[in-house]
Formats: structure tokens, C-alpha cells, sequence
């Protein structure tokens, strides 16, 4: 989910939607979502397979098909899983604790490869966004985002989006697969080339050099649109000899998939955020349109019964705030009483306005009037600082920015509302 929604990132990554100034009703009438699956990849003839993204359950079914011997299936899948994802090896001839038979039967069946890295952008305030190519010439978007006691990486579970959230950039791009575990763990992989995170050879990971300390699935997507996937590459980032980040470190974004929230608690058991947005349904079916599949009120009672659900285990309700739409004083109480009972902190998240959007950030007097009514009924309500805005690091924007600048000026012209 984009930040709007599930941009927790949301200083990070506000994704906004383009479109008409005049037109934020236009959306009633967008398509709410449609089911997607995820569009298996192919493989050239005589390709090698990407070990990038397998479970373990998957890895050990590979190395059998390429002759492993049964004894040493679970012990090589171990070997492999702590060279991939604990030290970042992807070369097989540097894999020294193999045998040299061994590793040049894995480098005639297997890859170890992750996301290309298109762009490259620093902001001033160090958010670093990365404009990745997948299979097929897709590119995504990848930032993150230094704080001082943590690193966050806001990651993409698919190439644009099929929800429409109104304020949101991303909704406006068409969608055009959802990523597999690789392209979405490979993300995470990226980041720690760039930030030089993997251990020197021979030095176990210490927490404390950890760079990327917490990943949200904020990005381009809706992760619940993309389940096993964005399961699997999870529990390869939780994995105590994979990514090892804490199930407690990872935030899950969604928009409002009721019908899977409860299967998020289950089977990945990460924390949740909920890009909630408006207290009424009216509001809401407009800037989250999913709403008008599950209401507010059937949103709520999902929340409510969510598996992980505890004091210590908030859930994390996104609200971007949009001058005279969504943010005056009966809102926020509306708010407070929505939510009351659900142990929650509320992310107040200025709107991050891009050219053409069709709202406006509130001014920050009523962020804050808004901000402490819901603090005084008790809720955490950080007021989250915008990051990255000389880089684009509204959710989906640097993808855009590129795809117009290879584009000819003609191309341009006829293409509506750029
Ligand atoms: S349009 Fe998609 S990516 Fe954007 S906020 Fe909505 S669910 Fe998230």
C-alpha cells in the first residue's frame, strides 16, 4: 500500500495521485481494484533459476533437481541461505565453504540476482531512493529513510497500483504485475549494497552496525494484492539466518483488504498499518476508494480481531492531512471515537503536494490543533516530518519523472494530464 494508505513511510513516501485540480470526485467513479495474480516469469531455455526469493522449502527442492544428494540437501540450503542473504555473496566461486565441484554445478543450474539499480537519488536529509529494473523492464521504487535511532526501508510489492487513492502518485501509474519474493527481499538487498551493510569476511552481523534496522511494505502496491509473495520475501527478512530483521520491525501497509488482514497476523506476524484516511464514508470512499468494497465499519472490525493485536503491538492508522477535506477538530474527534478501544497510534502525515495535485497540505497549525485532540484522548499522533522532498520522494514520482524524461517532447504532448 502507498503511503497515503499504508505510507506509514508517509514522510517518506506520500504517494500522490495525479490528477485534475477540479476532479478529487472524479474518483467515486474509479475502479475500486481488481484481482491480480502474479504473472509467472518465464524462463529463457536452458536458463539458470534465481535462488533469490525461494523459501527454504523451495530451495532444497531446487538443489535436489540439480543433483544434490538427499543427505546434503538441508545442509547446503543452509549454506547458501547464510552466503545469499547473510553476507551477500552472489558469486558461487567465492562461496569457499563448498566444494569446487559443488559450486560449479550450482553456477551451471542457478543466479543469484537482484533488482538493477536504474536511479539513484541523496537527498540532503540522507533519504536515499532507488529506482530499480526488474524482469521484463519494470522499474519500482525503494527508499530509505535514516532517522536517528533507525533505518527504514520503505520497499514496493508491485509495479504501479490498482487502487486509485486519490492523493495518491503511485494510483495513477497502471498496473503491471505484482513483484515476486526475489524482486521484493531483492529490494532489501539492494539498499544494503548501496549502504555497504554486509559483514566484512569472516565477521558475524552485529545489530548494532545495522543500517536498515526496520522495512515497511509502504510502497508502490498493495502488499495484501500480492500475499504469498510479499509472505515469503517476509519471512526470508525475519529469518534469524536470512535478513534477521524482527517480525516486530516490519510494518505491513494496507489500504483496507479486510478478507486478508487477519491471514497477515497469521502468516507473517508483522506489525500492521492501515491507511485510514477519514472518519466518515463519504470521505473515505473518495480518498481510498476500496472503501466502497469494505466499509469503515467492517475495515474496523477486521482491525479489531487482528491475530497480533496487544498494547505492545499497536496498530499504526495513517492519516494524511488534506486542508479542508479530512482535517478540521470534528474529524479528529470522530476519529478517537472510531478507533476507541483498538490500541493504535494515529501517523498524522502532512500531505506531500506534487504538480497537479488535487489537494493541498493542511497548514501546520491545524495538523497540530488536529494532533493534540488525539493525543488527549490518549493516542500516540506523531506528526510525521516530510523527507526527501528535493529527491521526489512522494511514492512513485521518481518513476514517473523518468519514464517522462525518456519519452519525446511529442509523446508528451498527447499524453493527457502530464
Ligand atoms: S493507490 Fe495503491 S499505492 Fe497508492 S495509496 Fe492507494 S493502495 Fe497505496
Amino acid at each position: 500500500m502507498a503511503v497515503g494508505t499504508g505510507n506509514v513511510a508517509a514522510p517518506v513516501a506520500l504517494r500522490g495521485r495525479r490528477r485534475s485540480r477540479k476532479s478529487p470526485a472524479m474518483t467515486a467513479n474509479a475502479p475500486i481494484t481488481q484481482d491480480v495474480l502474479t504473472l509467472p516469469r518465464r524462463l529463457p531455455e536452458g536458463g539458470q533459476r534465481n535462488l533469490v526469493g525461494l523459501t527454504r522449502a523451495e530451495l532444497g527442492e531446487a538443489l535436489a533437481a540439480a543433483g544434490t544428494p538427499g543427505t546434503q540437501i538441508r545442509m547446503r540450503a543452509g549454506q547458501l541461505w547464510q552466503w545469499i542473504y547473510q553476507k551477500g555473496v552472489r558469486d558461487f566461486a567465492e562461496m569457499t565453504n563448498l566444494a569446487k565441484d559443488y559450486r560449479a554445478l550450482l553456477a551451471e543450474h542457478f543466479t543469484v540476482a537482484i533488482p538493477e539499480v536504474v536511479r539513484r537519488e541523496v537527498s540532503a536529509d540522507g533519504t536515499r531512493k532507488y529506482l530499480l529494473r526488474i524482469a521484463g523492464g519494470h522499474e519500482v521504487e525503494t527508499v530509505y529513510i535514516p532517522e536517528t535511532d533507525r533505518g527504514t526501508l520503505c520497499i514496493s510489492s508491485q509495479v504501479g497500483c490498482t487502487l486509485t487513492c486519490s492523493f495518491c502518485h503511485t494510483g495513477t501509474q497502471k498496473l503491471v504485475r505484482n513483484l515476486t519474493a526475489g524482486e521484493i527481499i531483492g529490494q532489501v538487498m539492494v539498499a544494503r549494497d548501496d549502504l555497504g551493510e554486509w559483514p566484512a569476511p569472516g565477521r558475524a552481523p552485529k545489530d548494532e552496525t545495522r543500517l536498515i534496522s526496520n522495512i515497511v511494505l509502504m510502497g508502490m502496491g498493495e502488499p495484501l494484492y500480492n500475499f504469498e509473495a510479499v509472505r515469503d520475501a517476509m519471512r526470508i527478512a525475519m529469518d534469524g539466518e536470512g535478513i534477521g530483521i524482527s517480525r516486530r520491525r516490519i510494518t505491513l501497509s494496507t489500504s483496507g483488504v479486510v478478507p486478508e488482514i487477519a491471514r497477515a497476523g497469521t502468516e507473517i506476524g508483522c506489525m500492521l498499518a492501515v491507511s485510514f484516511h477519514a472518519t466518515t464514508d463519504e470521505v473515505r470512499d473518495r480518498l481510498v476508494p476500496i472503501n466502497k468494497r469494505w466499509n469503515i465499519a467492517t475495515l474496523l472490525d477486521a482491525l479489531r480481531a487482528y491475530p497480533k493485536l496487544s498494547n505492545s503491538e499497536r496498530i499504526t492508522f495513517e492519516y494524511v492531512m488534506l486542508k479542508g477535506v479530512n482535517d478540521s477538530d470534528a474529524e479528529a474527534r470522530r476519529l478517537v471515537k472510531l478507533i476507541a478501544g483498538i490500541p493504535a497510534k494515529i501517523n498524522l502525515i502532512p500531505f506531500n503536494e506534487w504538480p497537479g495535485a488535487p489537494y493541498e497540505r493542511s497548514d501546520w497549525a491545524r495538523i497540530e490543533a488536529f494532533a493534540d485532540i488525539v493525543y488527549k484522548a490518549g493516542y500516540a499522533a506523531p506528526i510525521r516530518t516530510p523527507r526527501g522532498e528535493d529527491i521526489m520522494a512522494a511514492c512513485g514520482q521518481l518513476r514517473s519523472a523518468t519514464e517522462r524524461a525518456r519519452k519525446s517532447r511529442a509523446g508528451i504532448a498527447t499524453e493527457p494530464g502530464l
